[in-house]
């Protein structure tokens, strides 16, 4: 499925973001994304690039609440509207994937640079990506079919996870 043509969405493709050189591609793009906003790295900001890079390793989704939380209880003064800022940045720079909960709710998550999407667990909110897409003819097809324009999609997929069903979830 990774040779599926996925260029509408203008992204570099890659194999995978965990690996040794995906991490420091991970921590590079989020160094950038905050050198791009032309501000001195400052101590909360060092904090926060640390948390996050943590973060993509273990690919970990987190509320906003959450990572100010975590941040808060290790290095103490980190101010909320700081924290909620630079993840607002950080989605705008592509950083930070904003997943959708089945409830309507949302995590957010570091993920790897090429196109891909998302899998959510419904009983535990784990976040998993996967590259599998359909063809740009396809998608074309499907908004032709209704008289639109296909730029962009999302795709979100909820089911339960191995970990939950294993612990008896349905
Ligand atoms: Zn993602
Ligand atoms: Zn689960
Ligand atoms: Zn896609």
């Amino acid at each position: 499925m990774k040779d599926q043509s996925c260029s509408h969405s203008g992204l570099p493709r890659h194999d995978c973001a965990k690996d040794d050189n995906g991490q420091i591609d991970v921590l590079r793009r989020i160094e950038n994304a905050f050198f791009d906003l032309s501000r001195p790295n400052t101590g909360p900001r060092r904090i926060l690039v640390e948390k996050l890079a943590e973060l993509a390793h273990t690919g970990e989704a987190f509320s906003a609440d959450d990572l100010w939380q975590s941040l808060r209880a290790s290095h103490g003064r980190i101010g909320r509207a700081t924290v909620f800022r630079a993840i607002e940045q950080l989605v705008e720079s592509n950083v930070l994937d904003r997943v959708e909960l089945c409830d309507g709710s949302h995590r957010y998550r570091v993920c790897g640079g090429s196109h891909h999407h998302h899998l959510v667990c419904t009983m535990c909110n784990r976040v998993v990506d996967f590259l599998d897409c359909l063809s740009d003819r396809k998608f074309d097809e499907i908004g032709r079919r209704h008289g639109f324009t296909v730029k962009d999609h999302k795709l979100t997929v909820y089911g339960t996870c191995d970990r939950c069903l294993k612990s008896g979830g349905k």
